[in-house]
Parts: structure tokens; sequence; C-alpha cells
């Protein structure tokens, strides 16, 4: 997705004026000929995978690249995957506790859990 980082003739992280010639913000300093690489929509999601997890909404909602629509759907998705890993986590949590636990009851390990 290919947006202007000086639509409407402002910055578009501090959204002071920038004029159409400037490389850089004379405000904030950021570059005008394009977006950070986390506020794309690919980086987005490699650090929601790899690194920040839910955590990534900041980008998410700070990101100038995406519309409303897309944001909110990003949000569902990062939300919903994440209540899934939760959910997932659990249930081998409580397949290792009653693992272990039948293995104490044969008398293998007493540990005692
Ligand atoms: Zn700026």
């Amino acid at each position: 997705m290919a947006q202007d980082p000086k639509a409407g003739g402002l910055c578009w992280n501090c959204r002071k004026p920038a004029a159409g010639e400037d490389n850089f913000c004379r405000f904030c300093g950021k570059s005008l000929a394009g977006f950070p690489w986390y506020y794309q929509q690919w980086g987005i999601i490699l650090l929601t995978l790899l690194a920040l997890g839910p955590f990534s909404l900041v980008l998410v909602w700070r990101s100038p690249v995406l519309s409303r629509a897309t944001r909110w759907l990003y949000t569902v998705a990062i939300l919903g995957l994440s209540y899934y890993l939760c959910v997932q986590s659990y249930h081998a949590w409580l397949a290792l506790k009653s693992a272990l636990s039948s293995m104490g009851a044969m008398g293998a390990t007493g540990l005692g859990i």
C-alpha cells in the first residue's frame, strides 16, 4: 500500500507542515521519503509473530500507513491470536500437570505435584 508521507502537506509523524521538496521533517527530523519499516504492514506482522505479540497493537495504532478499517482488522486478529495462544498454553500446562501427577501416582517420581 503506497501512501504519501506528506499527505495534506503535513509530516506523518508530528503533523507539522512539510514542504513538498523536503526529504526530512523540519520539526521532528523523520524521513519524509517513506515510513519506517516497523510501520509497514509486513513489519507489523513480522514483529507481532516473532517478538511483540499483543504489544504490537501500539504499532498498529501509531502506523500512518494503515486505514481505520485495517487497524480494527489487525486489532481483532492480534487479540484473537493472543487469546488462542493463551488457551493453548493453559491446556498444555494442564496436560503436563496431569501427566506428572499420574507419574507420581505410579510411584516413579514422588515429586508430590
Ligand atoms: Zn515531523
